[in-house]
């Protein structure tokens, strides 16, 4: 299965279909990152608040998988000492992943109440000019927050990882995105299983016409929407099933009507009042 690529803006190219660790218990971590790798995956997506570096590193050590063959995010928590603890973070990240650099680093969320993103980005800046990360981007991130931050710095994120699925899809922040260059990456891209997405006739009619399972489809409208998307599953046979999206494509019409279930669906929290 050949998984397509996108080039960010910083010029690396990114898997677009990964795998996500949010609430992969750290115990189990080592396991389920191996069966993703062995499934196919090179793309993992992790973050310093999931807990589980550590047992994602050593399913990468245990691999034997070329290190340029892998594309591995994690995620910065922004606090209160941005500027003082921002690279020991990262440095501690790496030194859980077993990395002496990771592919992509973001800032978690905005935090706004803080007002530290803007600080905090310019330690990523640094990180990607001395090697410890190949891009840098945001995650959580609303047009406001994004205008501020393009104003104060020279790097445009490569990335806003931030919540779609077919029922919420954020197409201001996504539009904003596109126009800056800024690539989209879904978070929750199954609606973490939070409403009947799979029910949803235009997901189902889908399905059986191309004889694929309902979170098959999601996926697949993920990859014909631009987005890259890194789907959980702590099982290894929807992991091979969420992997198993590249022989088939939607029609035009099927992308439409799943594009359609917008309905302001977020399963998240919001980006202005967590922090
Ligand atoms: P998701 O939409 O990927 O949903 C995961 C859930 O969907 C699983 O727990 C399982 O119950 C179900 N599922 C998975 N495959 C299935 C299948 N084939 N059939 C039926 N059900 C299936 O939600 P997620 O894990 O929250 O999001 C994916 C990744 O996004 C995370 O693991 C994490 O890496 C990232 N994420 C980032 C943020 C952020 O703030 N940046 C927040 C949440 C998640």
């Amino acid at each position: 299965m050949t998984i397509p690529t996108i080039t960010l803006n910083s010029g690396r190219d990114i898997p677009q279909l990964g795998f996500g660790v949010f609430k992969v218990d750290p115990a189990e971590t080592e396991r389920i990152v191996t069966d993703a790798l062995e499934a196919g995956y090179r793309h993992i997506d992790t973050a310093a608040i999931y807990g589980n570096e550590e047992g994602v590193g050593r399913a990468i050590a245990k691999s034997g998988i070329p290190r340029d063959e892998l594309f591995i995010t994690t995620k910065q928590w922004i606090t209160e000492q941005a500027a003082d603890r921002s690279r020991p973070a990262i440095e501690s990240s790496l030194e859980k992943l077993g990395l002496d650099r990771v592919d992509l680093y973001l800032i978690h969320w905005p935090a706004p109440a803080n007002d530290l993103y803007v600080e905090a980005w310019h330690a990523l800046e640094q990180f990607q000019a001395d090697g410890l990360t190949s891009s840098i981007g945001v995650s959580n991130f609303l047009v406001p927050h994004l205008e501020r931050l393009l104003d104060a710095s020279d790097i445009v994120p490569a990335v806003n990882q931030i919540e779609v699925h077919p029922a919420y899809q954020q197409p201001g922040v996504q539009a904003f995105c596109r126009d800056k260059g800024i690539a989209i990456e879904a978070w929750a891209p199954l609606g973490q299983g939070k409403y009947p997405l799979f029910e949803e006739a235009a997901v189902a009619d889908a399905a059986e016409a191309h004889g694929k399972t309902p979170a098959q489809v999601v996926v697949r409208w993920h990859l014909q929407r631009g987005h890259i998307v890194f789907p959980k599953s702590n099982r290894a046979e929807r992991m091979a099933e969420n992997f198993d999206v590249t022989d088939f494509e939607l029609t035009i019409g099927e992308v439409a009507a799943i594009t359609a279930l917008e309905r302001d669906g977020r399963v998240g929290s919001h980006p202005d009042s967590f922090n």
